[in-house]
């Protein structure tokens, strides 16, 4: 089969740009995807359609469809099309949105198996993945707020120790380097490895920890960046290390920890026995990862013990060790409330704008405006420096950026007059990572200790979904997780495409304001003084109950 690319360049397939966006959106994800041939894009099992009927479908509902019309799709395949109206959005997704008492890996796995259900991840099944440059910016800012509390500001000469080089994780060694960091990342599948080197994100590898950890000391010693990929299994590579008495500085892991049967792989397993015990005997292999991250986790804390600043980076690992009797896995902390929670009580979060037209030098207009305008904001104009200088573009150029509320309306305003002008080469379409402020339940990962013990209530996206599609967004929809996150987590994800028209300024405006301020009153009820700042700033116009109760 011919491997799906995104269209690039001024020519419509559909009868308009934002159905031609989304559909240069959908073959995007698929581009940097990890295994197209399987429409996965990351995570494992994150899908972008349910199969290639449902995906060939998409594109023909897409190429079809009216500015006045809306496509339903139902986790992964579209259901039909429906007369709205041209404010409306032109489509909406439910992925893998399971009954409470119901969502569990096993009742997902069998409805996967029986075709009616697929995980879209987060990105991938909304068709805004946009490679592993999607989490960079995350975390490069979690090791910026580590290296500001523990390092005196800097990470030179550090030592960071993680594991996983796939479709999110695949972003670490790049950001350890800007960091200034050396980074270990030991990795079980050397495809993976050679892939993240071609595309830029890796420096070295090798399969002997001895020459890795000597790259890694060199570097400290000269106090100079490295990333090194070492091709090992993490359970048996961080025992290891602690038994030779090295403490790194800071240590994670984003292996795909959150699935014992598609994700991790057990330690004495190579990639295909692992495949081969998928069909064979998955109980077993389940049981196996379990027992191998139980064995990683305790590696972990007990770097944790010895003063490594220790942190899990969104897979689920400590809860799968928990359910393996590690008792103290909670010990760990979780990179959204140890770092970003003060960011995110502002909704400053990870905003992402991707250059339809192909073109890398619209992102690089983009850039130079940044810098001339959001000289005030300082994570964003450093990152666009940096960003330019070290992250090479997959797929369609895009860039992400972390802005908050009133920011992203301005930037994106300001893009869609660019593309009016006639000063960028096409439209640019603009989304955000589900894992952002009002967007995402996870009581493991987004929401956990939430002040308030709100951790696990999921009205909050649903809210946000519900006001995108009032906002008129192009794209709006809700997921829920798939595989080892079934049960776990609801999320909202949306897009809007800036093509140039005064229209695209009303959906921009709206639809940015109002996902972001719903971002900002979620942490706001919830009790974050960050948030109740941004209210009382930026006119956000909150409703307090208590005000009425006395
Ligand atoms: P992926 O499936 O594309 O890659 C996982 C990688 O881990 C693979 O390359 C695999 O070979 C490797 N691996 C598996 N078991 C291993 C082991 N025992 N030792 C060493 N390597 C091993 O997944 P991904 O898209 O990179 O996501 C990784 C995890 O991060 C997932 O759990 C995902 O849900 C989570 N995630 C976090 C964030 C965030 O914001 N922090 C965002 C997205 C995803």
């Amino acid at each position: 089969m011919e491997k799906i690319t995104a269209m690039r360049g001024p020519n419509l397939r559909c009868k308009g740009w934002r159905q031609e966006a989304l559909l240069r959106l959908l073959e995007n994800v698929l581009e940097n995807g990890e295994n197209q041939q399987e429409l996965i894009v990351y995570a494992s099992l994150g899908k972008a359609a349910r199969n290639w009927p449902s995906y060939y479908a998409i594109v023909d509902a897409l190429k079809n469809l009216e500015e006045d019309e809306t496509l339903v799709i139902q986790s992964g395949k579209p259901i039909g099309i429906f007369k709205t109206h041209p404010f409306a959005p032109i489509v909406v997704m439910a992925n893998c949105n399971i009954v409470g008492k119901w969502a569990t890996s096993e009742n997902f796995y069998d409805l996967q198996e029986k075709g009616l259900i697929c995980w879209g991840g987060l990105t991938a099944g909304a068709w805004q993945y946009i490679g592993s440059q999607g989490v960079i910016q995350g975390t490069y800012e979690i090791f910026q707020t580590i290296a500001r509390k523990y390092f005196n500001g800097s990470l030179k000469g550090r030592f960071i120790l993680t594991a996983g080089l796939g479709g999110m994780g695949g972003a670490q060694p790049l950001a350890g380097v800007m960091a200034e960091a050396a980074i270990l990342v030991v990795e079980v599948d050397e495809e993976r490895i050679n892939k993240r080197i071609d595309h830029g994100y890796l420096q070295k590898k090798t399969n002997s920890l001895d020459e890795a950890l000597a790259w890694i000391d060199a570097a400290k010693e000269a106090g100079e960046s490295v990333s090194v990929g070492l091709l090992g299994n993490a359970s048996e590579i961080y025992p290891e290390i602690l038994r030779r008495g090295i403490v790194p500085d800071i240590v994670s892991d984003q292996t795909a920890a959150h699935d014992l049967v598609y994700g991790y792989i057990p330690a004495g397993f190579t990639v295909e026995e692992a495949k081969q015990f998928r069909k064979m005997n998955p109980e077993l292999l389940a049981k196996k990862s379990l027992e191998s991250i139980a064995t990683e986790v305790r590696a972990m804390l007990e770097f944790k013990n010895r003063g490594s600043i220790v942190f899990d980076n969104g897979n689920n690992i400590r809860s799968q060790a928990f359910q393996a009797g590690v008792e103290n896995a909670f010990d760990i902390d979780i990179f959204t409330e140890a770092f970003l929670r003060p960011l995110f009580a502002r909704a400053i979060g990870p905003f992402r704008w991707i250059a339809l037209s192909g073109n890398p030098e619209d992102i690089r207009t983009i850039d130079q405006y940044i810098l001339e305008n959001f000289s005030h904001n300082e994570i964003a104009s450093n990152w666009i420096k940096l960003a330019n200088k070290y992250v090479p573009f997959e797929g369609l150029p895009a860039r992400i950026g972390w802005f908050g509320h009133g920011e992203r309306t301005e930037l994106a305003l300001a893009v869609n007059k660019m593309v009016k002008e006639g000063k960028l080469s096409g439209p640019i379409a603009f989304s955000r990572d589900h894992l952002d402020a009002g967007a995402m339940a996870h009581p493991n990962i987004m929401t956990e200790r939430m002040k308030d013990g709100s951790d696990a209530i999921s009205d909050w996206p649903l809210i946000n979904a519900m006001l995108n599609c009032s906002s008129m967004a192009d794209l709006v929809t809700i997921h829920s997780g798939g595989g080892g996150y079934a049960g776990y987590m609801t999320s909202a994800g949306v897009t809007i495409v800036a093509d140039g028209t005064n229209e695209a300024d009303l959906r921009l405006k709206y639809t940015l304001d109002n996902d972001t301020g719903i971002g900002v009153l979620r942490y706001a009820d919830a009790g974050y003084e960050e948030a109740l700042d941004e209210v009382e700033k930026k006119g956000i116009r909150r409703i307090n109950t208590e005000d009425y109760s006395k």
